[in-house]
């Protein structure tokens, strides 16, 4: 790993150093077929903290063969010795969880306690699909009519591309490798640019956990367009797992119509939050802070907008502005950090231009509404009310720590102005009463429903979206499906 920061304490250049330099392919690492490299950044100071390989399209399409030579030996291997690698993984990224924590705050921002929460999620997907490695059924049964019998299996999908977004840049790794190499499948995977090192990490653990060469390839790039829609074209690819904006997830899946690739699409939400009069809301304060907070607001699962019953409106604001005004900014390896900064100057621009969009519309600022600091990309915790239902803010991802408040009257008012988006990905609900919370978990579009939950996310679960947020799930016993293709075999007796 080639660093140049100055700025970086002994243990965070040595956790930096820690990190292979190069692109993994075949079970070895290798620079870039053109020599170049590409910064990491620190997004708390703005600094180069590392470079990274930058791959051409000729090291891509080197990945995709050395994925599809090694497929064939990697779908005979024994489902439980494949189990048995990811577990051990799971073990060391359990046991380095500290120094990938570390890492992954000086790449990313979030918080360290964040991050620690990270790796243990991104490990536990690992354990989770270690153990539903030997779990791959299929069935025998008996013609309806009699005579002919049918035999159903289940084998890998085949060589698979995975590209993965910055915002998680461990756990929305894990959720795709772990269930590929449970289910035999090989796999070129391309992390986002602006954090390859967690992904780079990841991988020479899976070399150490005992991976054969060519199963995992990682490619790191700044060419991304270039070098990934030859590789989505190509002939040879049998599966495209994406996660990343609905924007670009769109061009993917026309890049991948050309050859009815099979795709899975974890893409954007415009989360709703739902507060009625009858919810515990000391309940509901908490929650909405892990729903809007966690990660710096920059997760897909963040509540984007807040619709709050009339008659609770002005407490639950007041409660949750004290609470967003005691949160401590600063760079996410400090103590006691509780947010972080955001990704890059792009995204700080974007979330205040939203802001200025709801103010100018008419919205007020209850607290924040300005940018923090006077290095990096940071943000401050901001509440606005009496957003109107024009603003942008109420439409728009806002991946960032800002809540939009606007309130409601009835249920079904309530109902539809969660609806009323082109995301579909979770709505949070806090209600005491049974009845509206099945009522109105079974009315919302959406792939997932948080009641009185702050957080959803749970390796143990399927976890995805419905309209633009995608198709496809990952986790639970659903997330192995994806990377599995059903034979049936009709037999005459
Ligand atoms: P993004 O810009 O769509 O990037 C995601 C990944 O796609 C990155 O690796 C990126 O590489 C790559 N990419 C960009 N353009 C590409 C192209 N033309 N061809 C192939 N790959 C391309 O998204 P992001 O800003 O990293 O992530 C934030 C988004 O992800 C948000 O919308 C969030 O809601 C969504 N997300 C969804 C889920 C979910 O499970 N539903 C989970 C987490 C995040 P570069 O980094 O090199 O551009």
């Amino acid at each position: 790993m080639s660093t140049m920061a100055q700025h970086l304490t002994d243990r965070e250049q040595a956790v930096v150093e820690a990190v292979p330099a190069g692109l993994f392919i075949g079970g070895k690492w290798r620079e870039s077929s053109s020599g170049k490299r590409v910064d990491v950044e620190d997004p708390a100071t703005g600094q180069v903290i590392a470079t990274v390989a930058d791959a051409t399209v000729e090291d891509g399409d080197a990945a995709l063969a050395a994925a599809v030579e090694a497929q064939e030996s990697w779908a005979a291997t024994p489902p439980r010795a494949r189990g048995e690698i990811l577990r051990r993984a799971f073990e060391l990224l359990t046991e380095r969880a500290d120094d990938l924590a570390l890492l992954m705050t000086m790449e990313m921002g979030k918080s360290l306690k964040e991050a620690k929460g990270e790796i243990a999620y991104a490990a536990e997907f690992f354990r989770w699909f270690s153990e539903e490695a030997v779990r791959i059924h299929g069935r025998y049964s008996t013609a309806p009519a009699g005579g002919s019998r049918l035999l159903t299996m289940k084998q890998p999908v085949g060589p698979c591309l995975l590209i993965t977004p910055w915002n998680f840049p461990m756990a929305m790794g894990t959720r795709k490798i772990g269930p590929a190499v449970a289910a035999g499948c090989t796999m070129v995977v391309k992390p986002a640019t602006a954090t390859p090192l967690s992904m780079l990490a990841l991988a020479k653990i899976m070399e150490e956990a005992g991976l054969p060469g060519g199963v995992l390839n990682v490619i790191t790039t700044s060419s991304t367009g270039q070098v990934m829609e030859p590789l989505i074209r190509d002939p040879r690819l049998r599966k495209l797992s994406f996660t990343g904006s609905t924007e670009v997830g769109r061009k993917l899946v026309e890049q991948s119509a050309e050859r009815l690739l099979r795709v899975s699409m974890e893409l954007g939400g415009n989360a709703p939050f739902l507060v009625f009069e009858d919810a515990d809301l000391d309940a509901a304060v908490e929650g909405a802070l892990l729903a809007k907070m966690r990660n710096i607001g920059e997760a897909c699962t963040a509540a984007n907008r807040f619709h709050v019953q009339s008659s609770v409106a002005e407490e639950f604001t007041r409660r949750l502005t004290e609470r967003l005004e005691g949160l401590r900014l600063g760079r996410g390896t400090e103590d006691g950090v509780d947010v972080g900064p955001l990704i890059d100057a792009g995204q700080r621009d974007k979330v205040a231009e939203l802001v200025k969009d709801a103010v100018d519309a008419g919205a007020r600022l209850a607290t924040g509404g300005t940018a923090w600091g006077d290095q990096g990309y940071f943000y401050a915790p901001t509440v606005l009310t009496d957003v109107p239902a024009s603003a942008r803010i109420l439409r728009e991802e806002v991946f960032g720590p800002v809540a939009p408040i606007a309130t409601f009257e009835t249920e079904d008012e309530a109902v539809r102005a969660a609806n009323d988006t082109e995301y579909g990905l979770v709505a949070y609900v806090f209600t005491r009463d049974l009845q509206r919370a099945l009522r109105v978990s079974e009315r919302l579009d959406t792939g997932m429903v948080g009641l009185n939950a702050g957080v959803v996310s749970n390796p143990s679960a399927p976890f995805g979206g419905v309209k633009a947020s995608g198709f496809g799930r990952e986790g639970g016993f659903e997330g192995i499906d994806e990377y599995l293709e059903t034979k049936y075999v009709g037999i005459t007796l």
